[in-house]
């Protein structure tokens, strides 16, 4: 009976057992990317064979990591669902967004309706602001009678007698030459061609949704939904992208196009010894965006093309203006669906206003949904997409926040259909927010401002950090496992616009055989941690790499306030550390200019944002000027004298070593950044602390506190 007993146990204790690491391992090391060394972790059992993951503080350029939700911010920050955008006119159809088909809903003009069908054209130079009428054709419209509008740009009008009762714009996309203007029926997704879905097709679309003005920070606190989905997804988020210039078409020229051959034989710093702006795009050579090597140029002819730039204004556009900068606009179509004559109605339709609601729909739903249709209509044909939506976000970027529900709803369609299987999805914002006050006077939009209205300055800095996502498909991660594996890596490493026109190169050169970009590694390929500012390219006004503050504090933070605040930290990982065996006080940096009167066990590394960052210089300025603008933001101020000006709004990151152990007897040292606001003396920690842990144990690969402590929870309840 005891043996019996005895034998139970032992068969439950094996079952607990084997149930725990089948948790483990399908949990914790998918979740860690180290599925690639499933067969060592078992050879080895005493110890982590994989490389030490990586973590943002690995890289040499001390990155101004910034808080989605930073309590500087938060009086600043709305949070508006719905637009509550009002109706003035009847909607005589539904439009499905899918397929972009209509069908009349109004029994009121049951088949008594005139209406007519009308081609919008031209958007390009020397009337790229303008758009023509072209051909129309007339129809009687049936109650519930599904029909469809064979153009890419066109207004659809109804009448009643002679009275125009209805009149709109449309995107739509132009199938078939031999077809009639306006389709009767269901509209019919293409089949593509038996040899570009054959099997094992190292071929993949690209997709690329820009949002203006979003930058990290703010896609993560107003676009929660989405965020949730794409990380579930296993999309990569990418923490250290700083954007190499002020406005959109400076950001976007790197990202999209080859290097330029007006600027082939120009130097990569100027006489400063900074990066050359003018090699990124130059200020008095106006470009020719018809001869611009894009991207999109290089794939093989099979790929369907869209081109889809919310103007904002008619006068404006990607790569329109200034006219120092570019010739006006394009001079022939540059993608097979170029929506920029629907683009120039419905903007002149509004004389030029921007609004965030036209007749009952928040606009960037519709524009979104020209993302959408095409995504979904072409998923099985090869193809690129570029959308980019300016008005919504580019004045307020609380107005992010109303396109997360449709946004989320549209990618989970398109994932429940299958349409995201060979597409690499890449949102991105081009910069952070440049104009709104919640940017203007928080450090979270300049890292800093130090004008007239400096009273309204809370703290740092996300305009120079746009938000930057990539998704690739389960077929690319068994392909090319170890890209992928990099990639995730990658979220971790300073990079900056070069390298996502470096990723895109290489996904075209897949599909054919093609050099890869000289300018950068591509994010699937491990990027060092050693890249500076110059390496990625980024100007120094832009440049989020601290540098030294200790010309700027008036006193060297207290090491025993910050430890304080890693161990209140570390209490939320109770279970798996000797929070009592802290000890801190390494020095971090030699750099640091150290106080004669301070212990050395004290002295931390203390760095703050670069000057022309901290006084917001959108161009570069001198150094003088840097100077004159920290003196006039004191003088306007007389009651604060300078050192009491500065430690109210400066905000430094003191950097602090501390060893620790954990409870499987790993001796772990932290290295942690804080966030210290010197009038409150109120600090933080704005990112995880990275460990390094020196023995040698299953765990100790981690470097960020929750995948090392599920890890160790886990060998302990074993
Ligand atoms: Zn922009």
């Amino acid at each position: 009976m005891r043996r019996r007993r005895t034998f139970i146990y032992s068969i439950q204790i094996i079952l607990i057992a084997s149930l725990v690491f089948l948790f483990y391992f399908v949990t914790i090391s998918d979740k860690n990317l180290f599925k690639q060394g499933f067969g060592k972790k078992f050879r080895n059992e005493s110890s982590s064979s994989f490389p030490r993951q990586a973590h943002l503080l690995d890289n040499y350029c001390k990155f101004a990591w910034t808080e989605p939700m930073d309590n500087t911010l938060k009086k600043r920050l709305k949070f508006p669902k719905r637009a509550g955008c009002e109706k003035y006119n009847i909607d005589l159809f539904k439009r499905y967004p899918a397929t972009g088909e209509f069908s009349m809903k109004s029994k009121a003009h049951r088949n008594k309706l005139e209406c007519v069908a009308q081609v919008l054209k031209g958007g390009l130079r020397p009337a790229a602001h303008t758009y023509q009428l072209g051909k129309t054709q007339t129809f009687s419209p049936k109650l519930n009678k599904r029909f469809w509008i064979n153009a890419n740009n066109f207004i659809l009008t109804c009448f009643s007698g002679q009275l125009v009762i209805y009149r709109k714009q449309f995107m739509g996309f132009k199938m078939d030459e031999n077809l009639k203007l306006v389709v009767d029926g269901p509209f019919e997704i293409p089949e593509p061609e038996a040899k570009i879905l054959k099997s094992g097709s190292k071929q993949f679309s690209i997709s690329i949704l820009g949002l203006d003005s979003t930058s990290r920070a703010q896609f993560g606190r107003h676009m929660r939904k989405t965020t949730d989905f794409l990380q579930r997804m296993g999309s990569v988020v990418f923490e250290a992208y700083n954007k190499v210039g002020d406005n959109s078409a400076v950001n976007l020229i790197p990202i999209l196009a080859d290097e330029l051959s007006e600027t082939e034989n120009m130097n990569l710093l100027d006489e400063t010894g900074d990066v050359n702006l003018n090699k990124i795009l130059p200020t008095k050579t106006p470009l020719n965006p018809d001869t611009i090597q894009w991207i999109w140029k290089h794939l093989p002819p099979e790929y369907i093309t869209m081109f889809n730039d919310d103007v904002m204004h008619t006068s404006r556009g990607l790569f329109h203006y200034p006219p120092d900068n570019f010739l006006d606009g394009f001079g022939e179509s540059p993608a097979r669906f170029y929506y920029r004559p629907y683009y120039n109605h419905l903007y002149s339709q509004l004389s030029n206003w921007w609004r965030k609601c036209l007749d009952g729909e928040l606009l960037a739903e519709v524009f979104i949904d020209s993302w959408f249709r095409f995504e979904r209509i072409f998923s099985k044909t090869p193809h690129f997409g570029f959308t980019f939506i300016s008005s919504l976000t580019h004045d307020d970027p609380n107005n992010l926040e109303m396109l997360d529900h449709t946004l989320f709803h549209r990618l989970d369609y398109l994932n429940r259909t299958g349409c995201l299987e060979n597409t690499i999805l890449i949102i991105l914002g081009d910069h952070g927010n440049r104009v709104h006050p919640l940017n203007r006077y928080t450090f979270a939009g300049k890292i800093g401002r130090f004008e007239e209205r400096i009273d309204k300055l809370d703290n740092i800095s996300e305009e120079r950090a746009p938000y930057l996502s990539i998704l690739v498909p389960p077929r690319f991660r068994k392909q090319f496992p170890e890209k992928y594996r990099n990639l995730r890596e990658n979220s971790q490493r300073f990079v900056s616009n070069f390298h996502v026109h470096s990723t895109l190169k290489f996904i075209t050169s897949l599909s054919k055989n093609l050099e890869s970009s000289r300018r950068n590694k591509s994010l699937f390929e491990l990027q060092p941690i050693n890249s500076t500012c110059q390496d990625n390219r980024v100007i120094s006004n832009h440049c989020l790499c601290m540098v030294d503050a200790s010309q700027d504090i008036s006193k060297v933070p207290n090491s025993e306030s910050l430890e304080e605040v890693l161990r209140t930290y570390l209490t939320d990982f109770n279970e798996c550390f000797n929070v009592e065996s802290l000890q801190c006080g390494n020095v971090v940096s030699s750099g640091f200019q150290i106080q004669q009167d301070v212990k050395k066990e004290f002295q931390t590394e203390t760095l703050m944002p670069n000057n022309y960052v901290q006084v917001w210089a959108r161009t570069k300025i001198s150094d003088s000027e840097v100077v004159r603008k920290k003196e006039r933001a004191s003088a306007v101020r007389p009651k604060f004298d300078k050192n009491q000006f500065y430690e109210k709004f400066q905000v430094i990151y003191p950097y602090l070593t501390c060893n620790l152990q954990s409870k499987n007897g790993d001796s772990v040292e932290v290295l942690t950044q804080f966030r210290l606001i010197q009038l409150s003396q109120n600090i933080t920690i704005p990112y995880p602390p990275r460990l390094s842990v020196h023995s040698p144990s299953q765990c100790s690969h981690f470097s960020f506190p929750t995948d090392y402590c599920n890890c160790v929870d886990l060998l302990l309840a074993v």
